[in-house]
């Protein structure tokens, strides 16, 4: 060993600061090098040395070198061991960062720091001298017993070990050429020791003293390796080979690194994925796979960075739910029991639902279109997917898809990248650890697209069932079969669902609630649950129907229950508070009672000094329980109402009108403005618009100028021409979301009618609908979200197209019952039902004229 072949180290030795591991004389160790000093020590000793003398360093350990070299030298510790350095690998993009392999020679001391930059250099004092370990007599003597005793405890450790590996074999003979004087370093190094442990034996420059702290270590290594043969030979023959292979794995490395604890549970879970692997039930070609990749994997060195990520492809694929599944448990009636219990109103979803069960149930595969809900936020499509989870008895998943924009994160990325790892899918199958949960795939509609490939065509695949019994994750590289999992997606509007994708899936709509649905829905389900959530109880707060329905037009206009479910937290929390002081007072009120000691009431008065004068008198008086929530109550929680009816302001002026839109996030209302002034007869648009919206305007004024005679309507010069030396601004506010659509064509030939007319429209009608050149009122979707948000914003009549006519019967009786509804097939109608008393001319010629001309 070249550690042991008579040295003198120079007089002066660069310093390398390593805090991780303790390289011991005899032992090599590989040690990574990052900080600024060590860094420049590398390079002007290392790559630019060319005498063996500058290859030896001086390695201090248990000294962190500072990241910069701006900073002081920490303290270094005084004694160290003077090295070899017989490799250097490294690279210095995109950061210089090199490892070192090293060889420990002889210990030093430092006597004196020279100089600290750019790397230390310190005067040394050499503390072991090699060539005076001279097997003598002598030196027996001297240490008498305690060599022979350490002698006898190294041959007895190393005779535990299986004698047929030629590395132990190596072993047994290097303890008989070894000089004795070497062993304490050598076999600390081997066997299994803390770093502390090991700068112990550093520490201790006498070899008596290094004897002495050795003997324990070597004594407590064969207790422990007695204690594991006893307890392994109880076990199978798989695990009696553990004994075998660990001690060899150690052994392989004496004259290559440090061993430490760590290495060796790293063996020791190698063992036990193998034994894994051989015992899972995955398909044939997947087993090859891995028995392929643990043989690299035992093969390759630790360091190597192929080590971690093969490691941690063969822990997926045992942990893989290859083979394991729960049973179904499938009764349509408690199916039904179970989703009306969870969720009230949502007729249409959950007949839809239940048959899509039923049918499972009778054809017993899961082949078929998936199930897409697709309605505004809020409104339980996310928990209609628990509750299916739930009934079947199956793990539930859920995967959001929002934002998604590379198909890596579905189909996993290739394992040739650093950091590679599986997609969502795979991902979710360890998660749940079966192979048929249902999985929830979140918000469809929001998938995006990049360079890196689009995520929906790798989604195609999964959610296809004649593909998906062999889906491959690219960073499985093998077939996993997705046939048994039920896949439900969920979306906000299918307008950005691939069509693709969208082809695959039966599309459920769920509309937004009534106000009445929202108040049942509060009521049987988010207050209980809120106050569960926080530990409240019936008896200490309630909510009367007139404050929720107060939140639901005041404080929230949604048309799910999200926000109504946040604001009743927020006055669950403000109750608990109170309800939590008054206990806390009652408490106190209490204890005089309890301990009838004249201390205890002198307690209480002090306690409550620093208190503010109201907080003393509400001491007194624990709050009233239950606690009732009312408008004052929820002014004090929630702060002022945000949403109040502005409708009617609004309106006060000709040229506006209300429309009924529909947006992913339910129906709305929304105005339309528009204006004139002198110009060039150019139309201008502003607001959040979609091409169709601008369209639609066009042909409202082209309708409403080729009808100008008729209705009277003029210029601002009287001119039946109405663009003539005139401009048209048309303007949609609160339009933060797009709203693109037909089907404010109707809105905007009525408020241009407004406009041009000077009159104004009725302040609580709502209107949608399509028109065409010749002024007839088309169709237009989405008729219950738009009436049900007409009713929130409290107008009276909508104006829908007669053709629409049919969509009513899906309106709630009660909403019916407080609109008034007129079904219109051409603008004349609308117009009419639009203005108070009509507004075809025979009516009120005169009002026009006039207006106009004023
Ligand atoms: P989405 O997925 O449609 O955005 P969620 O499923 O997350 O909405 O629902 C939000 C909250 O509203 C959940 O706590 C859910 O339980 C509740 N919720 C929605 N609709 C209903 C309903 N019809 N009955 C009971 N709770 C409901």
């Amino acid at each position: 060993m070249s550690s042991l072949s008579p040295i003198q180290i120079p007089s002066r030795l660069p310093l390398l600061l390593t805090h991780e591991g303790v390289l011991l004389p005899g032992s090599t160790m590989r040690t990574s090098v990052d900080s600024a000093r060590n860094l420049q020590l590398v390079r002007s000793r290392l790559l630019k040395g060319t005498s063996l003398q500058s290859t030896i360093l001086g390695v201090i350990p248990n000294t962190p070198d500072p990241a910069s070299d701006a900073q002081d030298l920490p303290p270094l510790h005084r004694i160290g061991t003077a090295a070899l350095a017989v490799q250097v690998v490294g690279s210095n993009w995109p950061k210089p960062h090199y490892t070192l392999l090293i060889t420990g020679l002889c210990r030093f001391q430092i006597v004196q720091v020279i100089k600290e930059k750019p790397y230390p250099v310190a005067k040394v004092e050499q503390l072991d001298w090699l060539e005076e370990f001279p097997n003598t007599c002598k030196t027996r003597e001297e240490l008498g017993e305690l060599s022979e005793q350490f002698y006898k405890y190294a041959v007895q450790l190393v005779e535990m070990l299986d004698m047929s590996v030629p590395a132990v074999a190596k072993l047994r003979r290097l303890l008989d050429s070894l000089p004795r004087e070497a062993l304490p370093d050598i076999l600390t190094s081997i066997i299994r020791t803390s770093n502390k442990e090991k700068l112990q034996i550093l520490d201790a420059v006498s070899l008596e003293e290094r004897f002495k702290m050795t003997i324990p270590l070597l004594v407590r290594q064969i207790e422990g390796l007695k204690l594991l043969q006893k307890t392994r030979k109880h076990k199978q023959d798989d695990d009696k080979r553990v004994i075998a292979i660990r001690p060899i794995r150690r052994i392989t490395h004496i004259p290559g690194t440090l061993e430490d604890e760590d290495e060796d549970e790293d063996n020791d879970d190698i063992v036990m994925l193998e034994k894994k692997i051989r015992t899972s039930s995955m398909p044939d070609q997947a087993h090859k796979v891995c028995v392929k990749e643990i043989k690299r994997l035992k093969k390759m060195p630790q360091s190597m960075p192929e080590y971690a990520l093969t490691r941690n492809y063969l822990e997926l694929m045992v942990e893989l739910p290859w083979n394991k599944s729960t049973t179904d448990r499938l009764d349509i009636r408690a199916a039904r029991i179970l989703l009306d219990n969870d969720h009230y109103a949502m007729e249409k979803l959950k007949k839809r639902v239940l048959e899509y069960l039923a049918v499972r149930q009778l054809k017993n595969n899961l082949k078929g279109p998936i199930l897409c809900f697709v309605g505004p936020p809020g409104v339980g499509k996310t928990s209609v997917g628990r509750s299916v989870a739930k009934t079947l008895g199956r793990e539930f998943h859920r995967i959001a898809l929002g934002g998604v924009c590379d198909q890596s994160d579905i189909r996993g990325h290739r394992r040739t990248y650093v950091g590679s790892m599986p997609g969502r899918i795979i991902n979710g199958l360890k998660t749940v650890g079966v192979n048929n949960p249902v999985f929830l795939l979140d918000e469809v509609d929001k998938l995006g697209k990049s360079l890196q490939g689009d995520p929906a065509a790798a989604l195609l695949e999964v959610l296809d069932p004649e593909q998906n019994h062999n889906f491959t994750d690219h960073y499985l590289n093998v077939a996993f079969d997705l046939s048994q999992v039920l896949f439900i997606a969920t979306a906000n509007t299918t307008a950005t669902i691939p069509p693709a994708l969208l082809d695959r899936m039966e599309i459920i709509q769920v509309p937004g609630y009534t106000q009445e649905e929202k108040i049942e829905i509060a009521h049987r389900h988010l207050i209980p649950k809120q106050l569960e959530q926080h530990g409240l109880t019936p008896q200490q707060i309630q909510i009367p129907q007139v404050t929720t329905l107060d939140i639901i037009t005041r404080y929230t206009r949604e048309a799910g229950v999200r926000s109504l479910d946040r604001k009743l937290g927020a006055i669950c929390r403000a109750v608990a508070v109170k309800v939590a002081e008054g206990q806390h007072r009652e408490a106190r009120l209490d204890r005089p009672d309890v301990a009838e000691g004249e201390g205890y009431r002198e307690h209480i008065v002090e306690d409550t000094k620093p208190e503010s004068i109201s907080d003393t008198t509400d001491l007194a008086l624990p709050p009233e329980m239950p606690i009732l929530i009312d408008f004052h109550a929820l002014k004090d929680i929630l702060g002022p109402p945000m949403y109040e009816m502005e409708v009617s302001e609004r309106l006060s002026q000709p040229g506006v009108a209300i429309g009924l839109a529909w947006t992913p996030l339910g129906g709305e209302i929304m105005f339309v403005e528009a204006s004139r002034m002198d110009g060039e007869g150019q139309l201008t648009l502003t607001g959040q618009l979609g091409d169709v919206m601008k369209e639609s305007a066009h042909l409202a004024i082209s309708w409403l100028r080729s009808n100008a005679k008729k209705y009277h309507l003029t210029n601002a010069s009287g001119s039946f021409d109405l663009l003539e030396n005139t401009d048209i601004h048309l303007h949609f506010p609160a339009g933060a979301v797009t709203k693109d659509g037909p089907s404010a064509g109707v809105t905007i030939a009525t408020c241009l009618a407004s406009l041009f007319s000077g009159r104004l429209v009725c302040s609580d009608v709502a209107m949608t609908g399509e028109i065409t050149l010749r002024g007839l009122v088309l169709p237009v979707g989405g008729i219950k979200d738009k009436v049900l948000a007409a009713h929130r914003a409290g107008l009276k009549r909508v104006i829908i197209p007669q053709r629409n006519e049919k969509d009513l019967e899906e309106i709630p009786g009660n909403v019916r019952q407080d609109l008034s509804f007129v079904t219109a097939t051409c603008l004349d109608e609308v117009l009419n039902a639009a203005f108070d008393g009509g507004f075809t001319v025979s009516t009120r010629p005169g009002l026009l004229n006039s207006k106009l001309l004023a």
